[in-house]
């Protein structure tokens, strides 16, 4: 079997918010690597530090302290710029409110972030139907966003987020804002997506969505409580 390639490494992490009167840990010292191929459900109540370590592993933030490895890049110290740049090359984003343009076609969301890559028209087109009828979207390439349900807008997100073929599809809490039976459906891709050899990462307060997921990391007050799955959860001591 070939050695595993680490998508994310990310040692010592700690984010620290500072404001006049306090110091919030909102990371504590965590280690973890995610190889390519893996999906992983980072689930954790209200508070405990998942928004903050998906800003960091999606490069929208930096850490106060520790090192975070994207794909082989060294990403702890990057200016904005740079941030934006690897960010933009390695990581599909698919967001709880599914962040499409408004009366615009599902393809042209699709699109759009071909569009700045300067990728043409023919191959935009042609990427772009491919990821739609990879989704179960074939048929609604030219409705709008707001003529499809919001399990289907997910699912243009969830096409967006690939075409420009990401190291990392990072989805914050994707099933937040739909109904129960189109959530299966997103897991279900999610499944499909991670059979073909996508690396998901996914944010999660919900057991049940993060259990679709090979592997789940808890957190709590910042820290990895547990790290695993099923009968492997491997409980980690601080
Ligand atoms: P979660 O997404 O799991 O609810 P967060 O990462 O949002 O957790 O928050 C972790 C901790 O950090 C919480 O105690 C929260 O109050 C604090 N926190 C989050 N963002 C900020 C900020 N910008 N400034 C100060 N404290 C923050
Ligand atoms: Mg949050």
């Amino acid at each position: 079997m070939a050695s595993p390639r680490p998508i994310i490494q990310v040692t010592d992490l700690t984010k620290v918010y500072k404001t006049e009167a306090v110091e919030t840990v909102a990371i504590d010292n965590v280690s973890f690597t995610i190889n390519k191929g893996e999906f992983v459900a980072i689930m954790g109540p209200s508070g405990s530090g998942k928004s903050t370590l998906r800003h960091i592993l999606g490069a929208l933030d930096r850490p106060t302290s520790g090192t975070y490895i994207l794909d082989g890049e060294n990403v702890e110290n990057l200016t904005d710029d740079a941030l934006a740049d690897i960010r933009n090359r390695k990581i599909g984003f698919v967001f709880q409110a599914f962040n499409l343009l408004p009366r615009t076609t599902t393809m042209k969301n699709v699109m759009l972030p071909m569009i700045y890559a300067g990728i043409p028209k023919s191959q935009r087109e042609a990427t772009a139907k491919k990821f739609l009828e990879m989704v179960g979207l074939g048929n609604r390439l030219y409705h709008t966003s707001n003529q499809i349900s919001g399990g289907q807008q997910q699912r243009v997100a969830i096409a967006r987020a690939l075409v420009l073929n990401p190291s990392l599809l990072l989805a914050d809490e994707p099933t937040g804002n739909i109904a129960t039976t189109q959530a299966e459906e997103i897991m279900a891709i999610f499944q499909k997506l991670n059979s073909e050899g996508h690396t998901i990462v996914m944010i999660t307060h919900e057991q049940d969505i993060a259990s679709h997921a090979k592997r789940i990391i808890h957190v709590r007050d910042g820290k990895i409580v547990l790290d695993g799955n099923g009968h492997k959860q491997r409980k980690i001591h601080n």
